[in-house]
């Protein structure tokens, strides 16, 4: 439901959707906020900003030379822009009681008490509200490291804390600290996350994220009743659960098992194959061979269960260039691509303090330009030889937010 109205020379704009509400002003200031009142989303004179239920909130810009910028509102600035939100919501809440107030097209008549009380809910989340919302994400969670980009709008639950290896030599999403819930520890997990996220469910209930980094490591004995456990508090996530998982961990996995995981709800494994160049998966040290990410590839789309292969442009720099577009190619036309499936192309982002800039340096590997990585992205995509192509997007680890 679309609602405008006009108050004085200001014209607003009211949303109000199932799991969310838009206010906008003047095109120049919109806010969204799930329809428990959490923010979400902000547009302000061309900078777009994202909030994670963590409280970090996110800000996405062109500069003049038409780069995508990025960066992270420190703590004052970022809930200075939940309290704008917050304020917003209360300017449309004052100005639709005043007389100064008419509706442009339809009034919201019948929807005007659920749209009251979405108003309520918005006006309610402040900028202190969203500190302390943000410090009990935190009691229930350890970092969220990272989330495919189709996944931000999911429900992360945490079967496991970390990555089991972390020698990948361009990661920094996790410590060294792996460990795997216990049964009882890992359902009163799931409770938490269903109570704190309670209405908020509506926009983030389309899927359940198992995270961390590889949860599907753990063995069936103990990952199958952690998959029952999640569908008995979460009996209505739409489109059921989803999580990474690596060539060296998957081929520990049977087709029967991802068969078995799809049965309790596993819709979609996310494999960083990131090259088919095995000298170059050496190289950044991450503990798989393209035969074995293949080889998973196979087994859990035997069991039924759609896959998202994420694969790295400019990983190796130049050095690597020609047999890392070559070999990718030659891995993913080994694996049973369909059209339910996902090919994400990421580039890689060289993070100060990980060892791959310093061992790249070593061998005198450099980035790769803006165009050859368009290329390299070009060539794999032109070289997939699958008759019903996997779905392409692109996976930019800058902008994720949960
Ligand atoms: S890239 Fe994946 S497997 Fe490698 S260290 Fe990072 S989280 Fe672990």
């Amino acid at each position: 439901m679309l609602f405008r109205g006009q108050s004085g020379d200001s014209l607003f704009t009211l949303s109000l959707q199932p799991h969310w509400i838009t206010l906008g002003v003047d095109e120049t200031f919109i806010v969204s906020w799930d329809r428990g009142g959490r923010l979400y989303s902000v547009y302000r004179h061309g900078h777009t900003f994202r909030r994670g239920l963590n409280g970090r909130i996110l800000e996405k810009w062109q500069d003049a030379d038409g780069w995508r910028r990025w960066d992270t509102l420190d703590q004052a600035d970022a809930e200075a822009l939940v309290d704008d939100g917050a304020r917003l919501a209360a300017r449309v809440r004052d100005a639709i009681g005043s007389p100064h107030w008419s509706w442009v097209g339809e009034p919201p008549g019948t929807t005007s008490g659920e749209l009251d009380a979405a108003l309520g809910r918005t006006i309610a989340f402040t900028g202190t509200a969203s500190r302390r919302d943000a410090a009990r994400f935190a009691e229930i969670y350890s970092p969220v490291g990272i989330l495919p980009p189709d996944q931000y709008l999911s429900v992360v639950v945490q079967a496991t804390e970390g990555c089991s290896f972390n020698t990948c030599t361009f990661c920094d999403l996790y410590g060294g600290h792996f460990r795997v819930k216990p049964a009882g520890e890992f359902e009163a997990h799931l409770r938490a996350v269903r109570d704190f996220l309670g209405v908020s469910l509506g926009l983030r209930g389309r899927s359940i994220f198992v995270g961390s980094a590889n949860a599907l490591a753990v063995p069936m004995a103990r990952l199958a009743p952690m998959f029952e456990a999640i569908g008995r508090v979460f009996p209505d996530a739409r489109g059921g659960t989803a999580a990474f998982l690596d060539g060296f961990t998957g081929v520990h996995k049977s087709a029967a098992d991802f068969g078995a995981l799809r049965d309790l709800g596993l819709q979609r494994v996310y494999i960083g194959l990131e090259t088919g160049h095995d000298p170059l998966l050496s190289f950044v040290r991450k503990p798989a061979t393209r035969a074995q990410v293949v080889d998973t590839v196979r087994a859990v789309k035997e069991g039924g269960v759609h896959v998202g292969i994420i694969v790295m442009i400019g990983l190796g720099g130049e050095t690597f260039a020609q047999a890392h577009v070559t070999d990718t190619i030659a891995a993913l036309n080994d694996m049973p691509l369909d059209g339910d499936d996902l090919l994400y192309f990421s580039d890689l982002v060289e993070q100060p303090g990980t060892p791959y800039p310093a061992l790249a340096s070593e061998r005198a590997i450099g980035p790769l330009s803006a165009e050859r990585r368009a290329e390299q992205r070009r060539t794999i995509r032109e070289g997939l030889r699958t008759t019903s192509p996997p779905r392409v997007a692109t996976y930019d680890v800058r902008e994720f937010v949960y």
